[in-house]
């Protein structure tokens, strides 16, 4: 940590609840704010920030960074992008709890989210203690995954067996002892998928217990997007919690044009009294797992089991049939053509940047599908799914805030990894103008840091923790593209983290500075943490 404190001199401050920027100098003591404006305390470090915006670390409210931080090398890909905290373990898919029989599902199915970094049985606070002693380069909040809980009390079976309901319960009430903020959902992915909305609105209400969000991707963001908006807002509604859509879209071709819809149910619920609202990254393609493109009912009963199915002629068309319906629970197959489909990771390396389309090399592409999915049922891709005009209307909620959906910063991953905020700003505030710079930096910022109160953060106020962004408006920006995606950023030039300048000029300091920061219903948080 530095010492006597710094001085963030003559730059534009913006608070980070929206408020338009303002010319002040911004002392930093002890890990604080101390002053935003008016006469410093002396012996503070200057940093000059003239004709730089002062803002308050970046929040990511949807990361999948969750094993990322423990690789031997620290991992700065957020901090130089301004993101001082991100909320991991979303999509319903977390590392812990995780019991032996579950771990090694876990390993087949989730391997692409792991970093490459081993999968292992863990209790929730282990696995959080794990990554507080690690030290991560950016601070961490971290996500309780109904699809983890579902698959350590009841396996990759659809019914739930007796006790399991009671067994998810018991073990993500534990997590949210152990400092989890919210619970996640991944309603797409296999356990997740086979749940009904009472067994979620009873883990949401553990949740809403130790004041915990409920964060979800919905079970369908195309043309049921509607129906599946309904089901979020009534598990929030009825368990009394707060509710984050995640990554909100309008996916698929057939959707086209939805977006408005999804901020009109949005501002209905909060109307009606649920604390509502959404994150999303800025580009027209999401990432996933090939896999998602299947029907989720391939998957019940293991890998194994699924690959029996993909080999075998007759089920294989039976899914087909499925897939080409279109609705809920029968996969992502409709999305998008072939050719929007870019292979990112997979078992043969050969695969890797190229196409389904082709990849099939002129084979049917479904019967490719199950063949590369059978080959790597872990095999993940970036898929073309948004209409740009969706983009900028979601981009122009106040609703909705920011979340980058990144995986590791690893081989060829979606371009957002590593470029999500400075991105935002630089194209949708200074070169497109789809939102103001204070509207842009209060849905990066404060918009997060609410919803999952991560206390004194995500403003830049005296008092609040002093994690914050000085970045250049003219340059900021980010030109990583689908198949070049790890290029530098651009304009990121200071990073404060607790008070430590951890990124000076755009160059990380390699300290892991970091922490994991625990939710309200902690017992460490209680006791007044670390
Ligand atoms: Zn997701």
């Amino acid at each position: 940590m530095t010492g006597g404190g710094l001085l963030l001199q003559g730059g534009t401050v913006f608070d980070g609840l929206g408020s338009p920027g303002r010319v002040a100098d911004v002392a930093v003591v002890d890990g604080r704010v101390a002053a935003v404006g008016g006469d410093p305390p002396a012996g503070l470090r200057r940093v000059d920030c003239r004709d730089r915006y002062v803002t308050p670390g970046f929040v990511d409210t949807h990361a999948h960074s969750d094993l990322v931080h423990l690789l031997e090398e620290p991992q700065p890909f957020k901090l130089l992008q301004g993101v001082t905290t991100e909320v991991v373990g979303n999509c319903g898919l977390t590392f812990a709890p995780l019991d032996p029989a579950s771990a090694e599902v876990a390993g087949e199915l989730w391997s692409g989210l792991a970093a490459g970094v081993p999968i292992q049985p863990s209790g929730f606070g282990k696995l959080a203690e794990r990554l507080d002693r690690a030290g991560p380069a950016n601070n961490l909040a971290l996500l309780v995954g109904h699809g983890t809980l579902r698959l350590t009390a009841n396996g990759l079976e659809e019914e739930l067996r007796p006790g399991a309901a009671e067994r998810m319960a018991a073990l993500a009430a534990e997590a949210f002892e152990a400092g989890a903020v919210g619970l996640s959902s991944g309603l797409i992915y296999v356990p997740g998928s086979y749940a009904d909305t009472g067994e979620l609105v009873a883990l949401a209400r553990v949740a809403a217990g130790y004041g915990g969000t409920y964060a979800t991707h919905m079970r369908d963001e195309g043309v049921h997007l509607e129906a599946a908006l309904e089901e979020a807002v009534t598990i929030a509604r009825t368990a009394g919690a707060r509710l984050q859509v995640s990554h909100c879209k309008a996916a698929g071709r057939a959707a086209r044009g939805s977006s408005g819809r999804l901020l009109e149910r949005l501002a209905a619920a909060r109307l009606d009294g649920v604390d509502a609202q959404g994150d999303q990254y800025p580009y027209d393609a999401g990432a996933t797992v090939l896999s998602s493109l299947l029907p989720p009912a391939v998957a019940a009963g293991g890998t194994e089991a699924m690959r029996a199915r993909l080999r075998d002629p007759a089920s294989r068309a039976a899914l087909r049939t499925q897939a080409e319906r279109g609705g809920v629970g029968d996969g992502g197959w409709t999305l998008a053509g072939p050719a929007d489909v870019l292979l990112t990771g997979h078992a043969d390396a050969g695969l890797v940047g190229r196409t389904l389309a082709e990849a099939a090399a002129g084979r049917d592409p479904w019967d490719a599908l199950c063949d590369l999915v059978a080959g790597d049922p872990a095999a993940t891709i970036v898929i073309r799914l948004m209409d740009e005009d969706d983009v900028r209307a979601i981009l122009a909620s106040p609703l909705v805030g920011v979340g980058s959906d990144s995986l590791a910063p690893t081989g060829l991953e979606h371009p957002r990894t590593w470029g999500c905020f400075p991105r935002l700003l630089g194209r949708y505030v200074r070169e497109e103008q789809v939102l103001t710079w204070e509207q842009a930096i209060r849905k990066a910022t404060w918009l997060g840091a609410r919803q999952f109160r991560l206390d004194g953060r995500g403003l830049l106020v005296e008092g609040a923790v002093a994690d914050l962004c000085v970045f250049d408006p003219v340059t900021v920006g980010h030109d990583g593209t689908y198949l070049d995606p790890d290029v530098p950023v651009t304009g990121i030039e200071h990073v404060v983290l607790a008070g430590d300048l951890v990124v000076e000029h755009g160059r990380y300091s390699g300290r892991r500075s970091g922490r994991v920061l625990r939710g309200p219903g902690s017992r460490l948080a209680a006791l007044g943490g670390r």
